[in-house]
């Protein structure tokens, strides 16, 4: 180790000068591995690799793309074991959520392999009367080069999703993972040499903290992908507003569930608890806050405090969620908790004493006012907050007037689709939890503080290309527009023509 090698801290984020990365297993919380940081030097030569690899990357057209990626869902799929025993050490999710990561992966390509050609293929558009002489059509160019930068708590998940399109796309990509889970990354690119040993550099990794994030950034990407914190989110769009580089953020959440009158409680609450509390609740689109209908809060209350009650914590075989990697994450799981108590809240289920130095249990918080932390602000942990709403109309209040906007579920016999249409988020499971997420034909993403842009879907595909529009003369005008050769009267003759037909479609509006 260098002398200015970094200490574990209890932020798990050291200073941006160190040249190692130490990872953590997270069962044990020994030293896991070691990786080198990369500076400005190795972000400029991965971008300069990346860019010459994407004519031939885009050569290959879609049929070629598409067969160098089934050869890496095919390496992916030969190795998920070893990808899932990386992310089960390096984030402490239990190992079949780990493997959860894997197939979601191998879900992604295999939507971007069966799709982007009909999405981003040329798609011949219609004329009008006055390019009624030109052929016209859309052809939708990769950027070039994408960055990505992304989080610890869904390693292979998240980032994976954003590579793909950005790929399919026919970008190269350079993805910067987090500094808690690189190895995940490192075992994702050996996984793309394997598949496709001819262009290595069209996914390349760059290991680091912020400072090559930001060295990624300043070397110049033709486009930028960042997955994580709101604060860091206003960092990266600010970089990047400096060299126009576009950018998709996909950023915190604070999703909330609404169960109505009419909803089955027993279904509500079995996914509502699941929702809040996988993945040790670090999700940006976990469940964090429940609106319940007063009608039937105190049965809802019970079913979920039973559930919660039983969910199991560790890092062993039975364990159904791990522990919390990012140290600096427990004060504020602490915080919301102690806030929502201090506001008249109780805990049915854990509480202060649930979070501890490395883990925090199921907390179930009940009479929280809609102005606490854990109702307003991302807490990040297994804490659900429970508000007591007269209705649903007031449910609905509260959800759209938050600062975030990404995820959210409606419990309701009756009514579901009615209510999470009024809402202002970007996706919605209706009946269910955070299945929108596992479909990779919905588009992903927030509004608000939950950032801008979307991956996955068709959005997503076109997310990572520019239309590039084409018009083709075909033959002569009727008269020419784009030329000063007008003969005289023609505008006007036009004009009448058109207005004409206007009047006559309002003629045949009224009759009807
Ligand atoms: P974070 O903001 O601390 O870090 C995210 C990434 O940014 C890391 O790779 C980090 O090294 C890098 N980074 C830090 N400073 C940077 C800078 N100045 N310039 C460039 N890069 C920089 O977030 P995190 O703790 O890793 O992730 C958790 C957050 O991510 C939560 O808020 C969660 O809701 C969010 N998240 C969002 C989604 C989504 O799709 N909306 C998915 C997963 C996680």
């Amino acid at each position: 180790m260098t002398n200015n090698a970094p200490l574990i801290t209890r932020d798990g984020v050291i200073g941006y000068d160190a040249a190692e990365i130490i990872t953590v297993d997270q069962a044990t919380g020994a030293e896991f591995a070691r990786y080198a940081v990369a500076g400005k030097d190795e972000a400029t030569t991965a971008v300069t690799a990346a860019r010459s690899a994407t004519g031939p990357w885009w050569d290959l057209g879609f049929e070629g793309r598409a067969q160098r990626l089934r050869a890496w869902r095919r390496e992916i799929a030969v190795s998920g074991e070893e990808g899932a025993a990386l992310i089960h050490a390096e984030n402490g999710k239990p190992l079949d959520d780990a493997r959860v990561e894997v197939l979601g992966a191998l879900e992604h390509l295999q939507y971007v392999i069966e799709n982007a050609e009909r999405v981003l293929g040329r798609r011949e558009v219609p004329a009008n009367p006055t390019t009624s002489n030109q052929r016209a059509w859309v052809e939708y160019q990769p950027y070039g080069v994408v960055g990505v930068i992304g989080p610890w708590n869904f390693p292979l998940l998240t980032p994976v999703a954003i590579v793909a399109d950005a790929l399919a796309a026919g970008n190269a990509v350079i993805l910067k993972p987090s500094q808690i889970t690189p190895g995940v990354t490192e075992w994702l690119i050996q996984t793309w040499q394997r598949a496709v040993p001819d262009l290595p550099a069209v996914l390349q990794n760059l290991n680091g903290y912020g400072a090559t994030g930001q060295a990624l950034i300043a070397a110049g990407p033709d486009k930028l992908a960042f997955t994580g914190s709101v604060a860091t989110g206003k960092t990266v769009a600010a970089q990047c507003a400096q060299t126009l580089t576009p950018v998709l953020l996909e950023l915190g959440g604070k999703d909330g569930a609404i169960v109505a009158e009419d909803a089955d409680l027993d279904e509500a609450a079995k996914h509502i608890v699941w929702g809040a509390m996988q993945n040790t609740g670090h999700g940006c689109i976990s469940l964090e806050v429940a609106y319940v209908v007063e009608s039937v809060h105190d049965e809802f209350v019970e079913k979920i405090s039973e559930l919660a009650r039983h969910v199991r914590v560790g890092s062993d075989t039975d364990a159904e969620i791990g522990p919390v990697p990012l140290p600096g994450q427990i004060p504020i799981i602490r915080e919301h908790i102690e806030d929502a108590l201090q506001r008249g809240a109780r805990a049915t289920v854990g509480g202060l004493d649930a979070v501890g130095e490395r883990y925090a249990a199921p907390t179930v918080l009940v009479g929280v006012t809609p102005d606490a932390l854990a109702a307003t602000e991302e807490t990040f942990g297994p804490t659900l907050a429970v508000v007591k709403v007269t209705d649903t109309d007031e449910a609905v209040a509260h959800i759209s007037a938050g600062r975030y906007g990404l995820g959210s579920a409606v419990f309701s016999r009756d009514r579901g689709e009615d209510i999470a249409r009024r809402l202002r988020v970007g996706m919605t499971s209706i009946n269910d939890a955070l299945v929108f997420s596992m479909n990779p034909a919905l588009p992903f993403g927030g509004r608000g503080d939950s950032g801008y842009g979307r991956k996955q879907g068709e959005e997503g595909l076109r997310e990572f290309a520019w239309p590039h529009s084409f018009t083709a003369k075909t033959g002569a005008a009727h008269f020419s527009a784009s030329t000063f050769g007008r003969p005289a009267g023609a505008m006007a003759a036009a004009l009448a023509t058109v207005r004409d037909r206007i009047l006559a479609e309002q003629d045949t509006d009224t009759t009807h």
